[in-house]
């Protein structure tokens, strides 16, 4: 018997007619033959409503309480996506992540998903059971806690379904119709991708198009999971959607194959920092030991053997990195003489494989922002990518221009 993952997000679940919706889809898929494992979102805005519950009742709370609120927007999905599906007589059942199991890291807010049993699930599909609904996002710590695997972590839940099960494919059924050149929010340009590679999948997610979590494309590119992303909004056909495949099965690759956004990052600075060896270790191990995301970081000339350290990291760790470098220097593991800390900056990231092989295109990203009066405050390259550190105001306009200048209105996938 085949089987498929289909992944409802939270729009696409945001209320019981949604709801409704999603099952008819999902019922196409069983009148077709197939078994099917149905991964749920929380209703959209839900899990941002908990996550204010918890802040607004404890400022530095506890991971594993946050992870028992957190995790509960997408038990209800569940359970009302297998009552729909019943209502329309279709055998199903639905699944917490603790009930499956799926074994997870205790690394609370942020675990990795350590194995799935696909036995119970297996042994309800062999007496006629014909859709598993699994509650996305969540699972159970080798403490028997609940755990969640970090935002839009229901991707990874249907990725890693996939995996366990040997699923044929995995559907992620979204907002937008597929993979865009960039955030159609944002650029009405923006044109869909009949198929992207895994890699270039990863950076864009990884870089901040939040489409697709990024640990779900490292799985799906690890186990060589079909992933598909498409609309739940759209008349189901064979075609729709975009497939994130193998490089080999994309004919053409282009130089730059979309841009990428984060929106809320932030550029710290320390000032006045001692030129010496092991200075980097000593600033960055406190911060990695602090779960600290730096992403881009600059040294300058150092004068008088004193340097300035610059780095950035999204703006929700900028009290924590702050509390770990100021403890740092308490201790006099080092010193500095100011930390700055701009919060109104954004990253912008050009990606694409085709980049291996040609030049020019960094001077062409810097031009096309010089030409628009927009001030680069800090570049970061990859072999794959270039990304810059520019104000918030500017994000938009950077994001649009830099889409004209690649010409990605006219790519092929
Ligand atoms: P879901 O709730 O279904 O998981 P998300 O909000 O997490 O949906 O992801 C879908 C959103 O990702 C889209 O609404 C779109 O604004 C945004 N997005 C960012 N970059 C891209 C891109 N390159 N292609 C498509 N969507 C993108
Ligand atoms: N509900 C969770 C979130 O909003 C997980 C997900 O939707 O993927 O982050
Ligand atoms: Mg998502």
């Amino acid at each position: 018997m085949s089987l498929l993952v289909m992944k409802f997000g939270g729009t696409s679940v945001a209320n019981v007619d949604r709801i409704k919706r999603a099952a008819k889809r999902v019922a196409l898929e069983v009148a077709h033959g197939k078994n099917v494992i149905v991964i749920v979102s929380a209703m959209s805005g839900k899990t941002n409503e908990l996550v204010d519950w918890v802040n607004d009742t404890s400022q530095f709370y506890d991971a594993r309480e946050y992870d028992a609120v957190v995790s509960s927007g997408e038990n209800v999905t569940a359970g009302l996506m297998a009552l729909t599906l019943q209502e329309m007589d279709i055998p199903a059942r639905s699944w917490q992540g603790w009930q499956v199991p799926v074994q997870t890291t205790s690394a609370h807010s942020s675990a990795r998903i350590e194995s799935i049993s696909p036995q119970i699930i297996n042994e309800k599909f062999a007496q006629g059971m014909k859709v598993a609904v699994v509650a996305g996002f969540q699972g159970i710590s080798n403490e028997d806690r609940i755990t969640t695997l970090g935002r839009g972590g229901s991707d990874t839940t249907a990725v890693a379904f996939a995996a366990a099960f040997e699923a044929e494919r995995c559907d992620i059924y979204t907002d937008v119709d597929g993979v865009y050149t960039t955030d159609p929010r944002v650029c009405g340009k923006a044109i869909k991708l009949d198929k992207i590679s895994y890699e270039e999948m990863l950076e864009l997610a990884s870089l901040g198009a939040k489409v697709l979590q990024t640990r779900s494309v490292e799985m799906a590119m690890r186990f060589k999971v079909k992933l598909r992303v498409l609309s739940s909004f759209e008349e189901p056909s064979n075609k729709a959607g975009t497939l994130v495949c193998d490089e080999e099965e994309i004919m053409e690759s282009n130089v730059v194959s979309g841009i990428a956004y984060s929106r809320d990052e932030a550029k710290m600075t320390l000032v006045s920092v001692a030129d010496r060896p092991g200075i980097a270790a000593a600033i960055f191990g406190p911060l990695s030991d602090a779960g600290i995301n730096v992403d881009m970081i600059i040294q300058n000339i150092a004068e008088a053997g004193r340097t300035d350290m610059t780095f950035s990291c999204p703006i929700d760790q900028v009290s924590r990195a702050e509390m770990a470098l100021n403890t740092a220097k308490e201790s006099e593991l080092i010193n500095f003489q100011d930390l700055l800390a701009d919060t109104n900056v954004s990253k912008i990231s050009a990606v694409g494989i085709g980049m291996r092989s040609q030049s020019g295109v960094a001077a062409k990203m810097f031009q096309t922002l010089s030409d628009e009066g927009i001030n680069i405050k800090v570049i970061a390259t990859s072999e794959i990518k270039i990304s810059v550190l520019v104000d918030r105001k500017y994000l938009e306009l950077a994001v649009q221009s830099l889409h004209d200048a690649f010409e990605l209105h006219e790519v092929s996938s």
